[in-house]
């Protein structure tokens, strides 16, 4: 049935489509949806339009779904790329400086809740690795239920917020209890996968390949070629990268592509050597050369953890992604016969990046405003608080059940 799901570890069944659809209908509620670069290239899968980029046709499907807002996690990507992006420059500098404390190295991402759970699983002692950055749809839902609510004059409460997303994992990880404003909300409610997407318009009969085309709403709705790399594998990397060199160097790239950490292999590397800029952020006296590596698949990744207890690589940022491929193959995507399916998302993805006007996370405007306006600058006191968490041995130890308990969506008491 579409929309009933297994939230994970409690072993009960929730309609998050049923769920939905009852906010929808409540006209207490400002209801709110997000959707992932990897959804939009794959939904009109379900609809015989082939692999194709079908955002514009997404956004239109859900405001005729009845949803308030549409924001785009693109915009969260770039966000998380500014504060992922910070943060490597400050655990670089603090090994620059030889300070004792300095923070671990290879900064991991933490992306992707399936690679998140499998380092606080199975490699609890690696923890400090990982970025604590939120991903992008968590930072999407944290900016909404903090400061988009007050900005329409509503409590977080008030407001449900739904991630369209390709996996399932999206739900466990907004389950984390740890995924909550300081009075208790949920930063994001909801999730719902590509396919309960799919059969959700199917069921209303909305013909989603005569749709027009319509845009996202501003506040978190305007975005960069380097967000849609997030749905793909090397993506997170490519884009901090991007970012990194050029913050540090205070030089455009002459080339935006890494084709090093492009393509479908298990494990790609790459090294960028980032020249001195004394105006700069890092604290470089000499040219530094960032190494890289991206592993597309968790499969992958036991041999680079080792490596990193041996002291046996010289990696600076090391990107796991669960799925092969990264989120474009990811268990909530519609299913396909076609050999060359993830390729052909991986396509519509860097196409999506080639056409954007925007390519870099740092030139987004309207996530520059969220900085002017609420933020101050990227891992600010305050942007430490609501786009950064803290990961744990064996995960947190609460989940937030309560949409399965009762079947509603509210605060825990
Ligand atoms: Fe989900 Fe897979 Fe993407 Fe990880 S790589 S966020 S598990 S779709």
């Amino acid at each position: 049935q579409a929309g009933e799901d297994s939230t994970p570890g409690n072993g009960k069944k929730v309609d998050h489509v049923a769920l939905l659809r009852q906010a929808i209908a409540d006209p207490t509620k400002v209801v709110i949806a997000q959707t992932a670069p990897a959804v939009r290239v794959a939904l009109g899968e379900m609809f015989g339009m082939g692999t194709s980029d079908t955002t514009g046709r997404l956004v239109t499907a859900l405001r005729k779904l009845g949803f308030d807002y549409v924001y785009d996690t693109l915009s969260g990507a770039d966000l998380t790329t500014m504060e992922e992006g910070h943060e490597m420059i400050a655990r670089l500098n603090a090994h620059l400086e030889g300070k004792k404390d300095a923070p671990a190295l290879p900064m991991f991402t933490s992306c992707c809740p399936g690679w998140v759970g499998y380092v606080e699983d199975e490699a609890a002692d690696l923890i400090p690795h990982l970025s604590t950055c939120k991903s992008p749809h968590m930072m999407v839902g944290a900016m909404v239920k903090r400061f988009f609510a007050q900005k329409i004059g509503r409590n977080a409460s008030d407001i449900v917020m739904s991630s369209i997303m390709p996996c399932y994992k999206k739900q466990w990880e907004a389950d984390r209890i740890d995924m909550q404003t300081p009075d208790g909300a949920r930063e994001v409610d909801h999730v719902v996968t590509t396919k309960q997407l799919g059969a959700w318009l199917q069921r209303e009969g909305i013909d989603y390949p005569k749709l027009d085309n319509s845009t996202f709403d501003s506040w978190m709705g305007l975005s960069t070629g380097s967000g849609a790399l997030y749905g793909v594998t090397g993506g997170v990397t490519e884009s901090v990268l991007r970012t990194v060199y050029e913050l540090c160097s205070g030089q455009k790239l002459d080339k935006l592509e890494f084709p090093a950490v492009r393509g479908l292999q298990g494990v790609k590397e790459a090294t960028v050597v980032i020249p001195v800029n004394p105006k700069g952020p890092l604290k470089n006296k000499e040219p530094l050369t960032l190494s890289v590596a991206v592993a597309s698949g968790l499969e992958y990744a036991p041999p680079l953890l080792d490596a990193v207890r041996n002291g046996t690589n010289t990696y600076n940022f090391l990107e796991v992604m669960n799925c092969d491929g990264g989120c474009i193959n990811g268990e909530g995507q519609p299913e396909s016969d076609d050999p060359d399916i993830v390729k052909k998302r991986a396509a519509a993805l860097y196409s999506a990046d080639e056409r954007a006007v925007i390519r870099r996370a740092h030139e987004n405007p309207a996530v520059l405003q969220l900085y002017t306006d609420f933020l101050d600058e990227p891992n600010s006191p305050l942007a430490e608080e609501v786009l950064h968490t803290s990961f744990v041995e064996d995960g947190p130890e609460l989940f937030d059940w309560r949409l399965a308990i009762d079947g509603e969506s509210g605060n825990l008491g």
